[in-house]
């Protein structure tokens, strides 16, 4: 049994409890023990964050982006020195592999340096005179106090496609990290102490619905980073609009692979297998759908199949692991459940389908890869996000008609493609409705100098997070015009 670990908040620089009687228990997904429980605060403790945030921002905001950026590059050293710790915890909570852990870590400290760029990215513009004599500038300001609401699986990335971007352009802030992966947090935050901001800039506030609720009430709070379901991330954008934030809520996703004939099957196998069943299914760019386009029919189905039943599923403390667990007994239930129900209307089930048991790991809610063949494009299982290691293989004639169904989807976070022909690429990503694209990619993650794009049901807003649309996000532009005698 592990010891199990309170979680705390962490409130204008100190180290509290939650103040409510509510709590959940964190489960270790690969043991299915409770490993922490975890605070889920009431208003009040977001009222004393946000206050907390509103009055570090009077001075911080002054700070020069020069001197706020200092305490980033301190904050990119301690994570580098304890980027083997985090990750362990990663996968303690979370379930995925120490070797995705590791990237995830390695991910957020990306952007942590590509907000040490600020201070040059945050300069305006000017013009002299727009008339005679006259000039205008644009300078950039920041927006105020900010809140990052975070899903369950990325606990340390999903953070810092924010929290660096915001502080650095002067803002201060609140993070909400998911009741699921509280862990996480508490050890990258046990850094943010450490790195000389002034108590307040930066705030953990841990809980669930009620607190997002109180958040998204909150007079103070200027601007809302969402990231999770669609279905959450729809009513948090409607919310968030309605009380005059600026809001960007990254949402859910249903990724297709289009494998032309002429695909290398190695490459094409090794992408896919690792998109569709890495992080046991559970990224948004995770591969959920496999189009077939003519001959690449007659090979694609026995290599994935191949790939599925040979991967290492366990757990993800286990350096020989290439597949952990999914994140809950019910994450676990409810994919089974859309898996026995495909089979029995008839879909052909190529590879897995069943719990994978892993010695010594009774409880832990492990699935054996999965792929299903010949569904239905119009069917359920062809459009809902499953969010588990479950490939779904479809099959047509001609690249159009996979293009036609993949935007006649509701989702549009990634598309990828497979070919070793230009013209299909060109095609490709010219036509398809998605916001992320890759060719001969099977994970097409933006880096942190480029926007982490979705597109239709997939993101609600206009500014992704990372890059230049987190600078853009997290200023606010002032333009003077000026006459001087
Ligand atoms: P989720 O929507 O259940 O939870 C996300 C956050 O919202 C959590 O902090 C949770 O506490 C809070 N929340 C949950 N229900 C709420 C409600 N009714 N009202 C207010 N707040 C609520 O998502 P999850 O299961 O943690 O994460 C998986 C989902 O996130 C998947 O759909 C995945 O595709 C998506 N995701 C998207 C991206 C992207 O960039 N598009 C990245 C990662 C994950």
């Amino acid at each position: 049994m592990t010891t199990q670990q309170d979680v705390l908040n962490y409130i204008d620089g100190d180290w509290t409890r939650g103040s409510g009687d509510d709590s959940a228990d964190v489960m270790n997904p690969a043991t299915g023990e409770a490993i922490a429980a975890v605070p889920l605060s009431p208003a009040s403790d977001v009222d004393r964050a946000v206050d907390s945030a509103s009055k570090a921002l009077k001075a911080w905001r002054h700070v020069p982006a020069v001197d706020r950026v200092q305490c980033l590059y301190r904050l990119k050293t301690l994570m580098e020195e304890s980027a083997e710790d985090i990750a362990r915890a990663i996968t303690l909570e979370c379930g995925k592999t120490l070797s995705e852990s590791r990237g995830e870590v390695l991910r957020a400290i990306q952007n942590v340096e590509v907000a040490c760029g600020i201070p040059t990215m945050m300069q305006g513009s000017n013009l002299e005179d727009i008339a005679s004599g006259i000039d205008e500038h644009m300078i950039r300001q920041p927006v105020g106090v900010c809140a990052f609401i975070a899903p369950f699986n990325f606990p340390c990335m999903i953070p810092f496609w924010f929290l660096p971007y915001a502080i650095a352009c002067g803002n201060t802030c609140v993070v909400k990290p998911s009741e699921r992966v509280p862990l996480t947090m508490q050890k990258v935050f046990a850094l943010i102490e450490q790195i000389g901001l002034p108590d307040g800039v930066v705030n953990l506030v841990n809980g669930g619905r009620d607190t997002v609720d109180a958040i998204l009430e909150h007079p103070e709070i200027r601007a809302i980073s969402f990231v999770g379901s669609s279905a959450v991330a729809r009513q948090v954008y409607a919310k968030a609009a309605a009380n005059g934030k600026r809001v960007q809520c990254q949402g859910g996703a249903k990724n297709p692979m289009v494998i032309m004939p002429d695909a290398d099957p190695d490459m094409t196998r090794a992408n896919i297998a690792e998109s569709a069943f890495g992080c046991a299914g559970q990224r948004c760019l995770a591969a959920s759908l496999a189009f077939t386009i003519g001959d690449a029919r007659d090979w694609f189905p026995d290599v994935i199949r191949d790939a599925a039943e040979s991967r290492v599923v366990g757990n993800g403390l286990d350096e020989a692991t290439e597949m952990g667990p999914v994140i809950t007994r019910q994450s676990h239930d409810r994919i089974r459940g859309v898996i026995d129900g495909a089979a029995q209307s008839g879909v052909a089930l190529l590879a897995g389908g069943r719990d994978c048991s892993v010695s010594d790991h009774d409880g832990g809610y492990f699935l054996a890869p999965t792929v299903l063949d010949g569904v239905d494009p119009g069917s359920d299982i062809a459009s809902a996000e499953i969010f588990g290691p479950v490939l779904t293989l479809m099959h047509m004639d001609e690249l159009d008609d996979a293009i036609a169904s993949i935007n006649s989807g509701r989702y549009g976070n990634m598309a990828c493609l497979f070919t070793s022909s230009g013209g299909a690429a060109r095609k490709f990503r010219h036509d398809v409705d998605a916001g992320n694209v890759g060719i001969n990619i099977g994970v097409a993650a933006p880096m942190p100098f480029f926007p982490f794009s979705g597109w239709k049901d997939s993101f609600f807003g206009d500014l992704h997070g990372q890059g230049w649309d987190s600078l853009e996000f997290f200023t606010q532009k002032k333009v003077v015009v000026e006459r001087w005698f």
